[in-house]
C-alpha cells in the first residue's frame, strides 16, 4: 500500500472516524463510562490510528499506545475494545477512502492486534494499581474506602482466609459466575468456580501461594476459565496476592478480570491474519506452517507446490472495476476448491495467486496432474453478471524430498518457476529447473557483493599474449605484439572468478562502469612497464569495453586522463568492442569512438563472425583491427579433420581479405591447435592469441615473457616455460 493522503482527505477522515468510533464506544459502554472530553480524545487517537495505518515502512507498534490511551479513558472496559476492533474493521477504509484489498485489511488486522495489545497491557496496569489501593486501604483500615473501591470495580475481587476459603466478593465477581447472592459464594474454596479443566492447577498455585510466606511474590495474569451457575465458560485472568502476620497467610486476595471479549477477539484476528479477508482462503502465513509440518514429518517425506497465478487479473480490475474483479477471485477460489482430493490445500499467497499444496507425493508426475486439472477448470469462463470472463493461469510446479531444503526454499522455487512460466508463454506450467535456480540465486548473490568488491579493489588483470603470426612459427616463442587484459575477480568468500561469471552481472547493475575504469587503470600502469622495460618490443596493451562502458558519456575523459596519469602513449592502448558496443542505435559510429581514435587510441571489433558481421559499415567506423571470434577459429579445426575441406575456412578467407582489403588489421582469437594457426597464418591473419601461445598471465610473467629471448636468437639458453 502506498498512499499519502492529501492534508484536507485526512482531516475530513479523522472527523468521520472519531465520530463513528465515539459513537459505537458510548453504545457498548455502561452509561457514564465516558467523560466528556472523550471525542476530543478520539479525535487525536484517530490520527495516530490512520497515520499508523498508512505508515511507510508499515510499522503497527504505534497503535499499541492506541490502545493504552482507549483503556485509560474507558477504565479498561472491554466492551470499549471490542467496538473499537469492530468500527475499524469497516470504518478506517470508509472514512479515508481507502480501497479494502487485501494489502489494507492484512494491515488493519495488524493495527488492530497491535491496539488490543496496548489495551490489555494498560487495563492489566490498572488492575494491578486498583489492587494495590485496596491493599493501602486495608492495611490502613480504611473502610469506607474499602467499601468503595470494592463494589465500584468492574473487576470480580475475591477476599479469602488463610485456607483458601472465599470470606467475600464483589458483585462483579458474582456477576461473573452468575451467583446472585453472596451465600452461594462464601466458605468455599475459588476453584470450585473454575472449569473442572484447570481447577487443580488454579488451587496449587493458590495454596502454594499462601506457604510461600510474606517473601513470595503476587501472582499476576495467570489465564483461567470459569464456569458460570449455567455452565457457560468464562475466559479470565487472575491476579493474586497474600497479606501475612507473623508468617501466616491471614488473607489472598483475588481479582478475576473477564478477558473472554478479549479472548473471542483475539481468535477473531488470529483468523484474519491467516485467511485471505475475500475468499477466506488461508493465506502464505498457513502455508509455510503446513510445509513446515509436512518437512518434519521425516527427511524421506515428499511434497509438492502447484503454484497458479491468473493472467490478466490486473486488466479485469482495471477494465471492468474491483468489484467485479473480487467476484471473480471468489468463482476461481470455488472452484479451484472443488480440485482438492485429499491430503491437499488450497492457499491464496497474494491478490490473484494460489498455491495448491500436495502432501506425500511420489514425483513430480502428481504436481503435473493437478496442473492439467487446474487448467482444465479454468478453461471455461467465469460468469461474473452479465460478464463472462475468461481466465488463465500460468503455473509453477516444484516437487522435493523435505530433505532438499527447508520451506523458504521450496516457496523460494515455486516463485522462481512461477516467474519462468510467465517469461515463457501464458497458459503453461514450468517445473522447477534447480541448475537455472541455483544460477540465479548465484547471480544475485554476486552482484550484491560487487560493489563492495569494486571499493575494496578485489579485482586483478591478466595478460593474454597477443602474438605476432606472420612470424610464426619462429626459432623461440612467438613474437609478443601485445597483451589482451583479461579481468579475475578475487572474492575473499567464494575464491577466484572468471570474468564470464561477473561482467554480465556488473553491466546488469552498472558496475561495470567503475569496476572497468579500474581495470583500464591497471592496465595501462602494466603497459608503460612493459614499455620502459623493452622500448625495442613495446607490446600495447588491449582492454574490453562492455556496451555500457562504451556509452558512458565520462568515458573519453576518463581515457585520457589515465593515460596522462601512466603516460602511456595512446597508440598503446587498443579498445575491443563488439559490434553492439561499437555503434549507436542507428548504425552509426558513436562520437566517443572518434573522439578516442582521434586521440590516438586503436579500437579493435571483438568477437568478430558472431555478431551481425556486416563488413559494409566498417570503412564508416574508426576501426584498426578485426578480432575474429573464437568459435570460428575452432570450427576451422574440426571441419579440417572432418576432412570437409572448408565452407568455414573459406568464409575465414574471404573475411580475412575483405578485412585486409579495408586496411585493417586481423587477429585470430582462441588459437589453440599448430593446424588452426597455420590456416589463419596462410589466410592472411596478422597476429593470434590462444592457448597454442600463451594462456593468460599473471603482471610478473608477463613481465619474464617480455624479457625472454627474442625469436631466434638465445639457442641453447635456458628457456623459461611460462605457459599454463
Ligand atoms: P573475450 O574478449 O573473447 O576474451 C577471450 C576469452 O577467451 C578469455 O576468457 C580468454 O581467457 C579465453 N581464451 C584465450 N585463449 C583461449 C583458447 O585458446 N581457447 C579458449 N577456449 N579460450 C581462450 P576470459 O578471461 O574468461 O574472458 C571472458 C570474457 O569476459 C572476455 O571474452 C571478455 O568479453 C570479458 N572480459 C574479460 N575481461 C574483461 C574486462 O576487463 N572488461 C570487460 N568489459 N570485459 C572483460
Ligand atoms: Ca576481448
Ligand atoms: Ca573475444
Amino acid at each position: 500500500m502506498d498512499i499519502s493522503l492529501p492534508p484536507d482527505v485526512r482531516e475530513r477522515g479523522i472527523m468521520n472516524f472519531a465520530r463513528v468510533w465515539t459513537h459505537a464506544v458510548v453504545a457498548a459502554s455502561r452509561p457514564g463510562a465516558t467523560a466528556g472530553s472523550f471525542p476530543d480524545a478520539l479525535r487525536n487517537l484517530s490520527g495516530s490510528l490512520v497515520d499508523t495505518l498508512l505508515s511507510q515502512p508499515f510499522a503497527a507498534s504505534p497503535a499499541d499506545e492506541v490502545g493504552a490511551a482507549l483503556a485509560d479513558l474507558t477504565h479498561g472496559a472491554e466492551d470499549a475494545l471490542a467496538a473499537t476492533i469492530e468500527v475499524c474493521g469497516r470504518g478506517l477504509p470508509a472514512a479515508f477512502g481507502l480501497r479494502p484489498d487485501a494489502d489494507c485489511l492484512g494491515r488493519i488486522a495488524v493495527v488492530q492486534g497491535a491496539l488490543a495489545r496496548g489495551f490489555t497491557q494498560a487495563a492489566r496496569e490498572r488492575i494491578c494499581a486498583e489492587q494495590d489501593s485496596i491493599y493501602r486501604a486495608a492495611h490502613k483500615a480504611d473502610h469506607d474506602r474499602l467499601r468503595i473501591l470494592f463494589s465500584s470495580s468492574t473487576v470480580g475481587i475475591v477476599v479469602a482466609n488463610g485456607e483458601g476459603r472465599i470470606l467475600d466478593t464483589n458483585v462483579a465477581f458474582r456477576d461473573m459466575v452468575g451467583r446472585e447472592y453472596p451465600w452461594q459464594v462464601l466458605g468455599r474454596p475459588l476453584s470450585d468456580f473454575v472449569d473442572p479443566g484447570d481447577a487443580e492447577r488454579v488451587g496449587r498455585s493458590l495454596a502454594s501461594q499462601r506457604r510461600a510466606g510474606p517473601g513470595g511474590l503476587p501472582v499476576r495474569g495467570g489465564e483461567l476459565r470459569l464456569v458460570d451457575a449455567a455452565g457457560s465458560i468464562i475466559q479470565a485472568e487472575l491476579t493474586t496476592s497474600c497479606q501475612f502476620e507473623n508468617d501466616r497467610c491471614t488473607l489472598q486476595l483475588s481479582m478475576i478480570l473477564d478477558v473472554t471479549d478479549r479472548h473471542r477477539l483475539q481468535e477473531e484476528l488470529r483468523y484474519r491474519s491467516r485467511h485471505d479477508p475475500l475468499t477466506g482462503l488461508p493465506n502464505r502465513t498457513v502455508l509455510e506452517e503446513r510445509a513446515a509440518e509436512l518437512m518434519r514429518a521425516g527427511p524421506q517425506r515428499r511434497l509438492g507446490l502447484c503454484v497458479i497465478d491468473l493472467d490478466g487479473f490486473r486488466a479485469v480490475n482495471e477494465s471492468l472495476g474491483h468489484t467485479i474483479g473480487d467476484q471473480l477471485l471468489v468463482a476461481v477460489a470455488e472452484r479451484l476448491r472443488r480440485l482438492l482430493r485429499a491430503g491437499q490445500e488450497l492457499v491464496q499467497i497474494g491478490g490473484d495467486e494460489f498455491v495448491i499444496l500436495l502432501a506425500d507425493t511420489a514425483g513430480i508426475e502428481d504436481v503435473i496432474a493437478v496442473a492439467r486439472l487446474v487448467l482444465a477448470a479454468l478453461t471455461e469462463a467465469v460468469r461474473v453478471g452479465e460478464h463472462a470472463l475468461p481466465v488463465g493461469a500460468s503455473l509453477g510446479l516444484v516437487e522435493r524430498a523435505a530433505a532438499e531444503g527447508d520451506v523458504a526454499d521450496l516457496l523460494c522455487a515455486a516463485d522462481i518457476t512461477l516467474y519462468q512460466a510467465k517469461e515463457s508463454s501464458r497458459g503453461k506450467w514450468m517445473e522447477f529447473d534447480a541448475a537455472h535456480h541455483d544460477r540465479r540465486v548465484r547471480g544475485h548473490r554476486l552482484s550484491m557483493m560487487l560493489p563492495a568488491a569494486v571499493r575494496e579493489d578485489q579485482f586483478v588483470v591478466e595478460f593474454q599474449p597477443i602474438v605476432d603470426l606472420q612470424g610464426w612459427p619462429g626459432a623461440g616463442q612467438a613474437e609478443m605484439v601485445g597483451a589482451e587484459a583479461l579481468v579475475r575477480w578475487r572474492n575473499p568468500g567464494v575464491g577466484w572468478l572468471t570474468p564470464d561469471e561477473f561482467i554480465a552481472l556488473a553491466e546488469g547493475t552498472g558496475q561495470i562502469v567503475p569496476l572497468g575504469r579500474r581495470v583500464l587503470q591497471l592496465a595501462c600502469e602494466q603497459a608503460a612497464r612493459w614499455q620502459r622495460l623493452r622500448p625495442d618490443r613495446v607490446p600495447y596493451v588491449s582492454v574490453n569495453l562492455t556496451v555500457r562502458q562504451a556509452r558512458e558519456p565520462g568515458l573519453v575523459d576518463q581515457v585520457r586522463q589515465i593515460l596522462g596519469d601512466t603516460g602511456l602513449p595512446p597508440e598503446l592502448l587498443q579498445l575491443e568492442l563488439t559490434e553492439s558496443a561499437l555503434l549507436g542505435p542507428a548504425g552509426e559510429s558513436t562520437q566517443a569512438l572518434i573522439d578516442l581514435a582521434a586521440m590516438g587510441v586503436r579500437i579493435a571489433i571483438d568477437d568478430f563472425g558472431t555478431g551481425y558481421s556486416n563488413l559494409a559499415y566498417l570503412p564508416r567506423l574508426p576501426v584498426d583491427t578485426l578480432k575474429l571470434a573464437g568459435p570460428f577459429v575452432e570450427r576451422l579445426d574440426a571441419e579440417q579433420q572432418d576432412g570437409g575441406g572448408s565452407r568455414v575456412g573459406a568464409l575465414v578467407d574471404s573475411m580475412v581479405a575483405l578485412a585486409k582489403g579495408q586496411q585493417l588489421k586481423v587477429t585470430a582469437e582462441g588459437v589453440e591447435t599448430a593446424m588452426q594457426a597455420e590456416w589463419l597464418r596462410r589466410a592472411g591473419c596478422d597476429s593470434a592469441q590462444g592457448y597454442l601461445f600463451d594462456r593468460p598471465l599473471r603482471d610478473d610473467q608477463i613481465i619474464h615473457r617480455l624479457c625472454a629471448p627474442e625469436p631466434g636468437a638465445g639457442r641453447g639458453m635456458a628457456q623459461v616455460s611460462l605457459r599454463g
